[in-house]
């Protein structure tokens, strides 16, 4: 049977985008459907916008240690209309690039939805195209807790879109997303608190790392508020305009940016399970994402789905159809831009290279981009204690920049070791700039390297991070 395309990719996000255009350079012939902005998640609403915003929040803290030094310095107001002006610009920008690389590859754009009829066809603005292939990446979107008025709290996809910044806000989750808010708004001078229902932020990550970061951001200003969830929240002042009802503020179910109603802009009351009443100018809702399925014709298709709505994939990221592969974080792997740029290559390898190949999540190294950051590869001491014998290697000190400002805030730089094999099995840092240091950490720690083989590497000195190649003791054996 002839085919309009050989590959049909719907969603032009990160790993869409990098699937359809290494395709088209192995001749395959190929379109791409986008419903939004070209780009995704990461550049349009995540973590493009939200790394230029924890730029622009580093400053004040930045200035306050340039007088500790001896400057005289002063910062004066964050102007937000100027930021997101620039913001908005450069994600302009990326988007065009963006298009301007697909149509440089002899990739096809259709703007539109695309919903899948078959195994092989794919309809969108009214017209029906048939390809060899479908790559689903269609990532995920924002979800709220499933409360009355939740709709009157934004989502991070709102965050960026915010007319002007607010005096105060309440972040409410304590995941990736809510504990790097917090940081961004608050080094903004947004008086942020931050309820997150668990007894400590960033489940998942090692306990030790963790709890120097919910020290490090209460210190520096963030009422966090742990074993704590809201449990009510209405308008606090209905002269702010009509109340928006749950359905002015759209799904976002199909990728689309679910948009805070824009009606009510007032103050938010909130009562929450301590008891206690405040009102902010803002709930912001960072309590997890979902994929993109909802109405992308999966069923139709025949494509199975897992209970939380993720399309169910194989190492190869087949689906249960043999024509229809799904990559990123529709798929709910691992939700991770270079996971799912990963994930489309091998794709690529695997359908058109006659190379199978299957994706590798393992040893991924990754950062929260907080204030300080945590940067994080491999396991837990939590995790890896469960498995085998292990020593652990740790230390947390104040580093020299920062003392000699007179500031209070430590490190903490931390090595899971093997007892048997002595391979570095995790690593954690805690301190500023770890989102650089756990890249270069995560070359060693994938390729298997021991903790005397760290050690084997001279120190540069004096940083922050010699630490890793210079602990000659356990803190403990586990
Ligand atoms: P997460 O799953 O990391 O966090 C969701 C948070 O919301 C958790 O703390 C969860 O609590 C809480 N929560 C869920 N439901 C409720 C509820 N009903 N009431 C109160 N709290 C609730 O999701 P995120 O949205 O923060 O991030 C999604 C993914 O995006 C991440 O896993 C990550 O892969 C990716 N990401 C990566 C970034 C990076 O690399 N720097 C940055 C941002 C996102 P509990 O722990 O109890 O379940």
């Amino acid at each position: 049977m002839a085919f309009d395309y050989d590959l049909y990719v719907i969603g032009g996000g990160s790993g869409g985008v990098r699937a359809a255009r290494v395709a088209a350079a192995t001749g395959a012939k190929v379109a791409l459907a986008e419903e939004y902005r070209m780009g995704g998640t990461c550049v349009i609403r995540g973590c493009v916008p939200k790394k230029l915003m924890v730029f622009a929040s580093t400053y004040p803290g930045q200035v306050e240690e340039a007088k500790a030094y001896g400057w005289e310095a002063q910062i004066g107001g964050f102007n937000w209309d100027h930021f997101s002006g620039k913001l908005n610009a450069e994600l302009d920008r990326l988007e065009g690039v963006y298009r301007n690389l697909l149509g440089g590859s002899d990739v096809e754009i259709h703007d539109g939805r695309a919903v899948m009829k078959d195994a092989h066809t794919v309809s969108i603005n009214g017209q029906d195209y048939t390809a060899k292939h479908i790559l689903i990446a269609t990532g995920g979107h924002p979800v709220r807790p499933d409360m009355p008025n939740a709709h009157l709290g934004l989502s991070s996809n709102d965050i960026f879109k915010m007319k002007k910044l607010p005096k105060s806000v309440l972040i409410i989750g304590g995941g990736y997303i809510a504990c790097e808010f917090a940081c961004i708004l608050h080094g903004l001078g947004v008086e942020v608190t931050q309820y997150y229902r668990g007894a400590q932020i960033l489940r998942g990550f090692d306990d030790e790392a963790r709890g120097l970061l919910a020290e490090s951001m209460m210190g520096r200003g963030i009422k966090l508020h742990l074993g704590t969830n809201i449990v009510e929240m209405a308008p606090a002042d209905e002269a702010h305009g009509p109340i928006p009802t749950a359905s002015d503020a759209a799904g976002g179910g199909g990728g689309v940016p679910d948009n805070h109603a824009e009606h009510y802009s007032g103050p938010i009351w909130v009562k929450s399970t301590n008891g206690s009443e405040e009102t902010f100018d803002h709930v912001v809702f960072a309590t997890g994402r979902a994929p993109n399925t909802d109405g992308l014709g999966l069923e139709a298709a025949g494509v199975k789905t897992n209970r939380r709505g993720a399309i169910e994939v194989d190492k190869y990221s087949q689906t249960n159809v043999p024509s229809v592969f799904a990559i990123g974080d529709v798929t709910g792997r691992v939700e991770l831009t270079p996971v799912a740029i990963r994930e489309g290559m091998a794709f690529v390898e695997t359908v058109f290279k006659g190379n199978p190949t299957p994706v590798d999540h393992d040893l991924i190294p990754s950062a929260v981009f907080t204030q300080p950051e945590l940067g994080t590869v491999g396991l837990t001491e939590e995790q890896a204690r469960e498995i085998e014998p292990i020593d652990v290697y740790c230390t947390s000190f104040k580093p020299m920049q920062q003392a000699f400002a007179g500031g209070s805030e430590r490190v903490l730089m931390k090595l899971i070791v093997s007892q048997e094999s002595r391979k570095v099995l995790g690593c954690h840092i805690v301190a500023d700039h770890a989102g650089e240091l756990i890249q270069m950490v995560g070359i060693a720690v994938k390729n298997g390297l021991t903790k005397e083989q760290f050690d084997a590497t001279c120190a540069v000195h004096p940083t922050m991070s010699e630490e890793l190649v210079t602990m000659k003791t356990p803190m403990r054996s586990a």
